[in-house]
């Protein structure tokens, strides 16, 4: 198998109807431990030869496994880990393939006679006696694609690139690293996929989860000890998704009580003090040890939000609070203690469908909105991408 979102992965996935419905199954045909093998090598280096021999129907589960697991934490260091991991499972079997049909990527073979002989030969060094044909082999334009899903994938500059006709010609290197970001792009998507469905996965997904967390903290100590835990930290505004900085700018009288007190309240909750919830029907109490945080970050930012509102929502309507509290699942109270929390379900943010569809009005997606389909995964990938982003500053520093 090269790649799990490819051609040939899709039809084998079809004959399951739907993702729900294989993951219902791997459980029975793969156990943990054989699951975690697929990122554990990490550490040595080297893919083992075993894992690169697996059959097609094993190297599926068990790469469909982790994304399962990933579904209880799609932006964090077990996401860091599952995808180095296969990129260089998938990379080692690529680089030996000479067909790259079975990719998924939206390429076309390149005809002999397509394109000009003079410019075949300047791009592809034909002149060049002194190449050995293994090299001169890197550098044949052997696929195209078009350039908007090109644009797709690749953000970056076009330089290096032959255009003609409306098409980006590939040569084999150019065609491997497209594929990369294809493949970071179709982990993103699913995992967002299965986020949404992970209350109904089975227990054993949560336990992968639980294994592979063990193995990326070892795997990313260092920058752990550097940049501290990924878990629950200050709220960065700047990260927030559109939806919610309409929401914090307030908003008119029809979408005050939906706009605060259902999407922000959950928002600011669960980014705040819980962003990647262990386990299902999860309280306030299991991530706190005392309402300060609440008293202190969150509910200052919802009341100045709700202020905003016009009319002003808690002057208009000051029982408000209590459902705050209610949808914080401490019940509908003004004094709530922390042993209260489980007196009433502390609501989790709504999707972005089910934003679209409650409040149309709020729904400004901007580039980044593209790959989640929940405000608080949209939050979570940005984190990531900062944490990312300081830690090849912090190597750069070094
Ligand atoms: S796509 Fe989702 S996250 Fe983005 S603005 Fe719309 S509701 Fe918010």
């Amino acid at each position: 198998m090269l790649d799990p979102f490819g051609k040939h992965a899709q039809e084998i996935l079809k004959e399951f109807g739907s993702i729900n419905d294989l993951l219902e199954v791997i459980p029975n045909h793969i156990g943990i431990d054989m699951a975690l093998e697929r990122v554990k090598w990490l550490k040595s280096g080297e893919v083992p030869q075993h894992i690169l021999r697996f059959d097609e129907w094993k190297d599926l589960i068990s790469f469909y496994a982790l994304l399962g697991a990933l579904a209880f934490s799609p932006y964090g260091l077990e996401m860091e880990l599952v995808k180095e991991a296969n990129l260089r499972i998938y990379l080692a079997r690529i680089e030996k393939s000479r067909n790259f049909s079975e990719l998924a990527l939206p390429i076309e073979k390149v005809q002999a006679d397509e394109l000009p002989r003079k410019d075949r030969t300047i791009l592809e060094k034909s002149l060049h006696k002194e190449l050995p044909s293994e090299e001169k082999e890197k550098y044949l334009l052997q696929y195209k694609i078009a350039l908007k899903d090109f644009l797709m994938l690749n953000e970056d500059s076009l330089k290096g690139f032959y255009i003609k006709g409306g098409y980006v010609y590939l040569n084999r290197s150019q065609l491997i690293e497209l594929w990369k970001r294809s493949f970071g792009r179709n982990m993103e998507r699913a995992v967002n996929i299965l986020y949404e469905i992970r209350e109904e996965l089975p227990q054993y997904y949560m336990e992968l989860y639980s294994g592979l967390s063990e193995i990326a903290r070892e795997q990313f100590k260092e920058r752990l000890e550097r940049l501290g835990s990924a878990t629950a930290q200050p709220l960065r505004f700047e990260l927030f998704p559109p939806c919610i900085k309409i929401v914090l700018n307030g908003v008119p009288s029809g979408l005050r009580n939906y706009g605060i007190t259902v999407l922000l309240t959950s928002f600011l909750s669960y980014a705040r003090i819980c962003p990647n919830p262990s386990k299902r029907d999860v309280k306030v109490k299991d991530c706190i040890k005392d309402l300060k945080v609440i008293k202190e970050e969150i509910l200052p930012v919802i009341v100045q939000a709700g202020n905003r509102c016009s009319p002003p929502l808690f002057q208009d309507q000051p029982n408000e609070i209590k459902n705050i509290w209610y949808h914080l699942g401490f019940g509908y109270t003004l004094e709530p203690n922390l042993e209260d929390s489980g007196s009433s379900t502390w609501y989790f943010p709504p999707n972005c469908e089910k934003i679209r569809a409650s409040a149309p009005q709020l729904c400004k997606p901007d580039r980044d909105c593209r790959y989640i389909r929940n405000p608080l995964t949209y939050y979570l990938r940005k984190l990531y991408l900062e944490s990312k982003k300081e830690k090849s500053t912090g190597e750069n520093n070094e």
